[in-house]
């Protein structure tokens, strides 16, 4: 295809003024609406006004400029039909063979957190259905969207003076792409408000699923090197998250692996509250905390964390939850591991971080946002063959007032606090898990075992090898103790107190299990299983 006029309409200008003058002298005509129209002759570019080619005036503040006949006849003719041909020549349709355009900036206007009415006027009409019409047309037609494309089309026009059939369809694909996430964005953030303008705290579950996805970058590979792999985050999301983190050191690239670990982590330091709770140190492996302490400073949280597994934690992934300081920063460099997230560092931290060159550190800017987690991103996804589960994430955390002591002993001051920190902890745990804790510690990790009681047993077991003394520990277990086994098991290391979802069958027997070992035991009424 051999073009002969282009109709050049863009607001991302980057780079236009290059691309049409080189069009321009191929001896291209060039026709432009009002914004692009002025740039270029500003440029001494010879072109045409839109409305000098419809014969209609650009109206209503540009919300009609190119939505006319003599536009899309000139666009969607068939150049193998006699008909077609014949209704351009009877109508004074004159043939549009090159189309340069990209869209007004819906996704860039919701950022710069405009209002309501900004935003709306920001939904690009004309140029979605030119870019449409043109990609459907595309055995005649070229529809270049994307400035990265200027240069490969120029390449081709210079040395064949055509568009190759390949580039045109290769375009045209990327046109629906874009068009077909566009209308996703809009779609996608109106579910995110009322008719007011107003967020809506939390996006219906039973809203037709819009929830779009951009891709952030390509992987070096999957979960497996013999995997392909890329990473794609939702596109209105502000919460503290890995998908939104900011990478401040580190030559290596995250890896498939790092983002979901990362991200495991994130969320378990994230459920403790700083100020009133204290630092949160989680040590991730393969989505498991293999150690997760409180501490009053960045430092102790992290020792005592790391105490609990140190062979684990080799290579794992840390995060916290406040300011990582330089004492914390300064032991954290003895040891290998791939990445670190926090909200802050201190200065002097990340110059002690950065002595090791493959040690990614991220930031989430400062945000720590509990009050705000699931607000703009409120779905859990998980892929079957096939097809795709969706769910709310799993955000709800006890409520104190609701907790209920089944048995004869109440918790002390002291079981109480931790039997709260491993109800918290337990939930980012792969089932069936349980934890034991003590003074702000979870001292045993029971993950992933496919009975809960394996899962209490193996924890101890490590413990034990680790030369951890569980007496006087807490268990809290994700889910109910089907059978009184694990309680049981418990009691053998000297757990104190159990904190459980209850709801079993068996309860009774489980409830009687802890009054006679003498056990405080406190019913949540919520699981959290983590598959
Ligand atoms: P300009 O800066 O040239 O005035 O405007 C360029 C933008 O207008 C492009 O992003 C293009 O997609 C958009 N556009 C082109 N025709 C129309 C139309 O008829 N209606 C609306 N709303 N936008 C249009």
């Amino acid at each position: 295809m051999r073009p002969a006029r282009a109709l050049i309409s863009v607001s991302d200008k980057t780079n236009i003024v290059e691309f049409a003058k080189e069009l321009s002298r191929l001896g291209i005509e060039i026709i432009s609406t009002g914004g692009t129209a002025k740039l270029l002759k500003g440029a001494g570019i010879p072109v045409r006004e839109i409305s000098e080619l419809t014969g209609f005036p650009e109206i209503m503040e540009g919300r009609v400029k190119t939505l006319h006949p003599k536009v899309h006849g000139g666009i969607l003719a068939r150049r193998d039909k006699d008909e077609h041909l014949r209704a351009m020549k009877e109508l004074e349709i004159e043939p549009i063979d090159l189309l340069v355009i990209n869209l007004y900036p819906f996704k860039e206007t919701v950022a710069k957190g405009a209002d309501l009415e900004e935003i709306i006027e920001n939904i690009d009409i004309g140029g979605p259905t030119m870019v449409r019409a043109a990609a459907k047309n595309y055995k005649f037609v070229a529809i270049v969207t994307d400035p990265a494309d200027y240069d490969r089309v120029l390449k081709e026009l210079k040395e064949t003076g055509e568009i190759s059939l390949k580039t045109r369809f290769y375009l045209a694909r990327k046109a629906f792409n874009l068009t077909a996430h566009y209308d996703a964005l809009i779609a996608d953030y109106l579910y995110s408000i009322d008719e007011e303008g107003k967020p809506l705290a939390c996006r219906e579950l039973r809203s037709p699923l819009t929830v779009t996805f951009e891709k952030v970058q390509d992987l070096r590979y999957g979960e497996n090197p013999h995997q392909r792999g890329a990473f794609y985050r939702e596109v209105f999301v502000k919460e503290p998250c890995v998908t939104r983190a900011r990478k401040l050191h580190g030559e290596k690239e995250l890896s498939f692996n790092n983002i979901y670990d990362l991200d495991g982590a994130l969320n378990l330091v994230l459920e403790f509250e700083p100020e009133t709770e204290g630092v949160a140190c989680a040590i991730i492996k393969h989505a498991n905390p293999c150690g997760v302490a409180l501490g009053k400073t960045p430092q102790e949280a992290y020792e005592k964390a790391l105490k609990v597994d140190p062979i684990s934690a080799f290579g794992g992934i840390i995060a916290f939850n406040a300011k990582v300081t330089k004492e914390a920063a300064e032991l954290i460099t003895e040891r290998f591991y791939e990445c670190i997230i926090a909200p802050e560092y201190d200065e002097e931290a990340l110059e002690v971080l950065k002595r090791k060159k493959n040690l990614r550190v991220l930031t989430t800017d400062g945000l720590t946002g509990i009050e705000k987690r699931g607000a703009d991103s409120p779905f859990d996804y998980r892929r079957v063959v096939g097809g795709l589960l969706v769910q709310d994430r799993d955000l709800v955390t006890v409520d104190p007032e609701k907790l209920k002591v089944v048995t004869d002993r109440e918790p002390t001051e002291k079981e109480w606090k931790d039997l709260l920190f491993a109800f918290k902890v337990v939930k980012w745990v792969k089932s069936n898990s349980v934890v034991y804790a003590k003074d702000g510690v979870a001292v045993a990790i029971g993950v992933g075992q496919t009975s809960r009681v394996d899962s209490a047993r193996c924890a101890a077991e490590k413990a034990q090898m680790v030369g951890i003394d569980l007496n006087g520990s807490v268990l809290a277990s994700e889910a109910f103790f089907p059978f009184r086994d694990s309680v049981d098991e418990a009691a053998k290391v000297g757990v104190t107190a159990i904190i459980q979802p209850g709801g079993s069958i068996r309860d009774k027997e489980v409830i009687e299990a802890a009054n006679e070992h003498g056990m405080a035991m406190v019913f949540t009424g919520i699981r959290h299983f983590r598959h």
